[in-house]
């Protein structure tokens, strides 16, 4: 652990750092190998933490105007943008994310600091007209204590979302990042404390999902609650919700299509079919795991991905290969059951693990599949590894029948030169984001982001999250 500037065995509560006795390991996806520890909080410090951030809103946090907040949380965008080769390092060796992509999330981080720095004093409530004598206007004001359970995928990119949104509107902030990816979310803690965040206003206790995550989620002092991972987890943290009656935003990820008509520009479209598949090794919840494609481009489709499949070399994470990785041994296995499943499929191309790349690393070749029929579980379940399937189609009406026959709606891609069709798809598609000729797999820090269906509800990012992050007052006063 040579890589990290700060002691990764400990939690962050009332701007104090501190150790809770017991440790979970950390394992380097790209060798297998144990490489330091984190702490294991529970219970225990989850109310401590939940204690604290109710400290901060009635302290120096609570106090602060709105314009402080943005000032606070732009000067941790500053500092985080000067240490983004050291979290990007950090991350790689963590998460297993090859450095380029690992250097776009803590690019990203800085950017959702920037971005909600400046919104924090720019949303505003309204004047409503009402009956002569009365002045009815509406005020923005924070839930309170946040909580934020986040996955391993792509921790920066979430923190900045969701801390920042909720930091932003004046909420003192819980989080809980993933057992398998806490190293980056205790040192965002350091720098935001460094850039002078008062204490309280974000504590982080890493630990289990059955025990710190749930201790937190059940906390009747929680009251706002944003998750990001598996759909199980989601119904547990909703209905957990339900006995505290506090809103949820869940974000569960998704089997987003991305649409190939005849007249697509395919040299344009390729590579972000591609890499909507393989970026994360596949571990992104927006993923492009299903390709609808035209039948009269389908051959050349199929022929050029299986081409740049070939070319991609899976490796290390810090030697920057284009894949890395899984997060985990049971990642692994998820992922190879899924292919055993998808026997009868035809693979279409594989990717290839470098020689010399660790025995015990957690490596999958990216599997390009074709032959799936739109119902084949491959086709309908989110597999989260580096594995695509292609489906053909013949029209306009069968494109939006197989886009929107999955139980998820995240994000769809759609490539077509024609104007009206585009148009006409992105109405048409079930999804929380289209994107017409091109395709933004995990990223979007401007851009409101979430599902329908199994995918979740409530939206991140962008100016919308600041909507969910806070709570509507309206005030009517009589004068006469
Ligand atoms: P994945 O399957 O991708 O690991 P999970 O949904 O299991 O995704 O994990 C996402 C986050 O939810 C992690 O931070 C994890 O610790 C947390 N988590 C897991 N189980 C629970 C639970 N029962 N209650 C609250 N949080 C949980």
């Amino acid at each position: 652990m040579d890589k990290a500037w700060f002691d990764t065995a400990q939690y962050l509560i009332g701007g104090r750092w501190l150790d809770a006795g017991a440790h979970l390991p950390v394992v380097n996806p790209s060798t297998g190998e144990t490489m330091g520890q984190i702490v294991h909080c529970g219970a225990l410090q989850v109310d401590a933490a939940v204690a604290a951030a109710q400290s901060a809103l009635s302290g120096e946090w609570g106090a602060m105007t709105a314009a402080e907040r943005g000032r606070v949380l732009t000067r941790i965008g500053v500092l985080v943008a000067q240490r983004a080769e050291e979290l990007a390092q950090l991350e790689a060796l963590d998460v297993g994310k090859p450095l380029r992509q690992a250097r776009a999330d803590a690019i990203a981080l800085a950017r959702y600091c920037e971005f909600y720095g400046g919104a924090a004093d720019k949303l505003m409530g309204e004047t409503i007209p009402y009956q002569n004598g009365y002045t009815v206007y509406t005020l923005r004001e924070p839930h309170g204590v946040t909580g934020h359970i986040i996955p391993w995928n792509y921790p920066m990119q979430i923190i900045g979302r969701s801390v920042g949104a909720a930091l932003a509107m004046g909420n003192a902030a819980v989080l809980k990042p993933a057992e398998d990816a806490s190293l980056t979310a205790l040192a965002f803690g350091r720098i935001a404390v460094d850039a002078g965040l008062p204490p309280g206003a974000l504590n982080i206790v890493p630990g289990l999902g059955a025990e710190a995550g749930a201790a937190l989620s059940a906390h009747p002092g929680v009251r706002h609650l944003s998750f990001t991972g598996s759909v199980g987890v989601g119904r547990l943290i909703q209905q957990t919700a339900a006995q505290n009656i506090v809103p949820v935003t869940l974000e569960l990820g998704g089997k987003s299509p991305q649409i190939v008509f005849d007249d697509a520009d395919l040299d344009r479209a390729l590579p972000f079919l591609v890499n909507a598949g393989v970026q994360n090794a596949g571990q992104t919840c927006s993923a492009a795991s299903r390709i609808l494609v035209q039948r009269g481009v389908y051959d050349a489709v199929v022929a050029r991905m299986a081409e740049a499949y070939g070319a991609l070399r899976v490796g290390p994470a810090v030697d920057d290969y284009d894949v890395g990785p899984l997060i985990s041994a049971r990642q692994r296995k998820v992922v190879t059951g899924y292919l055993e499943r998808g026997g009868d499929l035809t693979v279409a191309a594989r990717g290839r693990v470098v020689d010399g790349a660790a025995e015990g690393g957690f490596y999958v070749p990216p599997t390009l599949l074709i032959g799936a029929r739109p119902d084949h579980p491959l086709a309908q379940e989110e597999i989260f590894g580096p594995v695509q399937v292609v489906i053909p189609f013949d029209d306009e009406t069968e494109a939006v029948q197989i886009a929107n026959g999955t139980d998820y709606g995240l994000v769809a891609g759609v490539w077509t030169e024609n104007g009206g069709r585009a148009m006409r798809l992105a109405r048409a598609v079930r999804s929380g984001q289209v994107f017409l000729n091109n395709y933004g797999a995990g990223g979007g820090v401007e851009l409101p982001f979430g599902g329908s269906g199994l995918s979740g509800h409530g939206r991140e990012k962008g100016f919308e999250a600041l909507y969910g992050f806070s709570v509507l007052k309206t005030v009517a006063a009589w004068h006469g």
